[in-house]
């Protein structure tokens, strides 16, 4: 309301005029029929005092619908508990407004149990049932497409079922940072922290990310405090535990271990099987047990995918107007990738694809990868590749450097070396190619 009032003053006097006295006008707090307002400087108040008091007070009676009396106080005059007392107010009132950016289909009732994920599971039931007070920071990691975005928001969806009133904050480590960019190019920095250090619960999903990000995780680590020391609940994940995550702060890292870690493992078998049968019931595709085992043989380690399969194979029957059979099933996943994933737990994954996806990043050719050029952007490229095929690929020095037209092995050795020390002390470069390893990781689950 008071930013009404502000807006209102804005249209009445000069713009050099409103810039120097009134914008920087705040809050203090509203008591007994006296709203009191914090100045930066006695300047600043005396000249209010003197010449514009009476129009404060007119707009802000209107604007707050009653009489109101205006006191202009500066920042060493406010008493602590006047500051609170607004904080609590303001606090009330946007909590009716804030978003969750919970997705309602992410619940504990639709999660399947396994002995994969039973520790996170009965973790996350704890820590919804007790926000709080179970487990603070409650911290779960596991591969991608296992259940840790789903298993964060049923934590959100459970609480928010329960204490409506509750605030909850739902968002990813790339957003977290975003807004935080935003809001300190727009000067909006109180409004941020005041958004972020109150909620009762707060959900930072894929924190790994945050890696090598100084700012973000000097902000995070204040944001994480505030919150902490008020028993909050903070629930994150990652796709490491926090001892692997590169070019974290050691006070961040050790506070994410404060409380409890859960990891979530690939599904076994049965797991398999039940998040199928459950998925199929769900979306009311008809589908024998044999189908759906030999699914389970072929995706072992994504249950997105796992999922997906089930998806396309409905969507390919419908259209083809065929049943769901092995025949389809094999059709879906062709040949040879059918005979490749039955036969291997993951599927293997090329050096061709790393070179592929570093020069897409790189924006560099595919001769220049394989070439000799010693260009640094094309020699940084190429040993990222040697480096990621080593790392991800798990593929013998010498192959490696076949496969990059090298007769040496050592100097894919080399890259390799050089690549990880790089990485602890370059948070950009660190970030590229934790972004390129998710990228690949996906692709040597797909089907
Ligand atoms: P992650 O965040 O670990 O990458 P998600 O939480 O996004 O994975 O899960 C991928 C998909 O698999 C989602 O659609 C999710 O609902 C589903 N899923 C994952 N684990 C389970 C489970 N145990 N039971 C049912 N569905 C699951
Ligand atoms: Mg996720």
């Amino acid at each position: 309301t008071w930013d009404k009032c502000l807006r209102e003053i804005r249209k009445e006097v000069k713009p050099q005029l409103y810039k120097t006295m009134f914008k920087d006008l705040k809050v203090v707090s509203i008591d007994s029929g006296v709203l009191k307002l914090k100045a930066k400087d006695r300047i600043v108040k005396e000249y209010l005092e003197k010449n514009y008091l009476n129009v404060i007070k007119e707009v802000v009676s209107k604007e707050f619908g009653r009489q109101l009396d205006v006191a202009i106080v500066l920042a060493e005059d406010i008493h602590k508990p006047l500051q609170l007392e607004l904080n609590l107010f303001e606090v009330k009132k946007r909590k009716e407004n804030l978003e969750s950016n919970l997705n309602p289909k992410y619940t504990f009732e639709n999660f399947v149990v396994g002995a994969n994920n039973q520790f996170a599971h009965a973790a996350a039931v704890a820590v919804a049932e007790n926000p709080g007070k179970a487990y603070n920071p409650l911290f779960i990691y596991g591969g991608v497409g296992l259940g840790k975005t789903h298993l964060m928001q049923a934590i959100g969806n459970f609480i928010k079922n329960v204490s409506p009133s509750k605030t909850v904050v739902y968002i990813t480590t790339e957003s977290f940072m975003n807004e935080l960019i935003d809001a300190l190019k727009n000067d909006k920095m109180t409004e941020f922290r005041e958004k972020y250090r109150t909620v009762d619960v707060l959900l930072i999903d894929d924190i790994q990310f945050i890696s090598g990000k100084d700012g973000t995780q000097i902000e995070f680590f204040h944001t994480f405090n505030a919150l902490y020391d008020a028993g909050k609940q903070v629930v994150l994940t990652s796709d490491r535990p926090p001892k692997d995550i590169p070019m974290l702060t050691e006070r961040l890292r050790s506070r994410f271990e404060w409380g409890l870690i859960a990891d979530i493992q690939p599904p076994d078998f049965e797991t398999r099987i039940a998040i199928l049968r459950r998925k199929a019931e769900a979306e009311g595709i008809e589908v024998e047990d044999s189908i759906l085992k030999l699914i389970a043989n072929i995706i072992k380690s994504n249950i997105r995918q796992l999922e997906g399969a089930l998806t396309k194979l409905k969507a390919k029957a419908t259209l083809e107007g065929k049943p769901i059979n092995e025949e389809l099933v094999k059709e879906l996943f062709s040949e040879t990738t059918f005979t490749n994933l039955k036969n291997t737990s993951t599927k293997k994954l090329p050096i061709e694809k790393i070179k592929k996806v570093v020069c897409e990043e790189f924006k560099i050719e595919m001769k220049q990868m394989e070439g000799t050029s010693r260009k640094k952007q094309i020699a940084l490229a190429r040993q990222i590749a040697m480096y990621l095929a080593r790392k991800l690929g798990n593929f013998s020095y010498s192959k490696i450097a076949s496969a990059f037209n090298r007769d040496d092995h050592t100097t894919v050795i080399h890259a390799v070396h050089k690549i990880e020390e790089m990485r602890k002390k370059n948070p950009n470069l660190n970030q590229i190619i934790m972004e390129l390893e998710v990228r690949l990781e996906e692709f040597s689950q797909d089907v």
